[in-house]
């Protein structure tokens, strides 16, 4: 990264975040206890199965088109793929999965969870089908701007490091979000559909630095390592809505993930695997309060769903 930037000059925010994940994401599997983070979906079932409940919910509301497809956008393991499969194939869905994966190494994991699967590079590759999408921490791995006083915000090198060209009040944009967004939305739009999307993040723009990385299941420095920890950043998911809007979709309120869980029914579904696996009962409730807790997962991270206006509204949201 020195060499780029003695090279090139000092480079955006936005090129460094993509440069960074682009190596980390192609070098390991960043997943659970002996990686960087945990997901939802690698802390409990649940949380797959509810996600492909209200996908295969929405699909049989609008007719069961024999057509649709599950897609997933950055499936990390593959384990909220499966998850929502196994739940999808038992309401009667028999779809193909299409998977948008850009790491080599991610895709040889998921190849190993989902059998019969299609991968893509980008979400403009997928087939003009239906679509039922779920996307969780996706968006929040893709390259933000930071601008400073309108100015986009850069990172030069400084010592033996790295350093930020300026400092102040920090306003984020997402270029590239806002691109998938808007992508997933047209296509939804012009074949029908509807999208799961669950992020960490925040209902309203506001200014604010939330470039973050995240090492051995801790805050790291965003300038250190380059390419070795995750950066991610919050999702604002105002103009997450409006790029859907703007693309003709249907846009849900935003829910909290602890709100949309428990109107899934993740407490009925709770109790009957405590039920049928006795042995796990400790587990399974540690792992509802992880996901549904306000000091936990339960408000920071945020749902919303996006349709095709002739298409049922997915369950829910209020
Ligand atoms: N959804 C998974 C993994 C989240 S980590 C889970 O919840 O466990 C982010 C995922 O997005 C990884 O699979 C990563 O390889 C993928 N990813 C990151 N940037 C991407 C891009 N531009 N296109 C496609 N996938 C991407």
């Amino acid at each position: 990264m020195r060499e780029r930037i003695r090279a090139e000059g000092p480079i955006s925010v936005e090129a460094y975040m993509e440069a960074c994940n682009t190596y980390y994401y192609a070098t390991r599997d960043p997943l659970g206890t002996a990686g960087d983070f945990t997901t939802a979906p690698e802390i409990s079932q649940m949380f797959g199965e509810l996600v492909g409940a209200a996908l295969a919910d929405c699909w049989r509301r609008a007719g069961s088109p024999a057509d649709a497809i599950y897609v997933e956008l950055g499936p990390g393991r593959g384990t909220l793929a499966a998850d929502a499969l196994r739940m999808m194939r038992s309401a009667g869905f028999s779809g193909e999965a299409h998977l948008v994966e850009t790491s080599p190494m991610l895709r040889e994991a998921q190849r190993a969870a989902v059998t019969d699967a299609s991968w893509h590079q980008t979400i403009e590759q997928l087939p003009d089908v239906p679509m039922l999408l779920a996307a969780n921490e996706f968006l929040d791995a893709l390259p933000i701007r930071q601008h400073v006083s309108g100015v986009e915000r850069r990172i030069s090198v400084a010592g033996g490091g790295l350093a930020f060209d300026r400092d102040g009040e920090i306003v984020e944009t997402s270029p590239a979000r806002d691109e998938a967004v808007s992508l997933l939305s047209r296509k939804i739009v012009a074949n029908g559909g509807a999208a799961l999307i669950v992020d960490y993040g925040h209902e309203r723009s506001a200014p604010g630095d939330t470039l973050q990385a995240v090492r051995a299941h801790g805050f790291a420095s965003v300038l250190e390592c380059p390419g070795e920890q995750d950066l991610t950043a919050h999702v604002d998911f105002e103009p997450v809505a409006n790029a859907a809007r703007c693309a003709g979709a249907g846009v849900t309120a935003l829910a909290t993930q602890g709100d949309w869980l428990k109107r899934l029914g993740i407490a009925e579904r709770a109790a009957t695997l405590a039920e049928r696996n006795p042995e796990r009962a400790n587990d399974i409730a540690a792992a509802l309060q992880r996901l549904t807790d306000d000091g936990q997962m339960g408000s920071l991270f945020k749902v919303i769903a996006i349709h095709a206006p002739n298409w049922p509204v997915p369950a829910g949201f209020a």
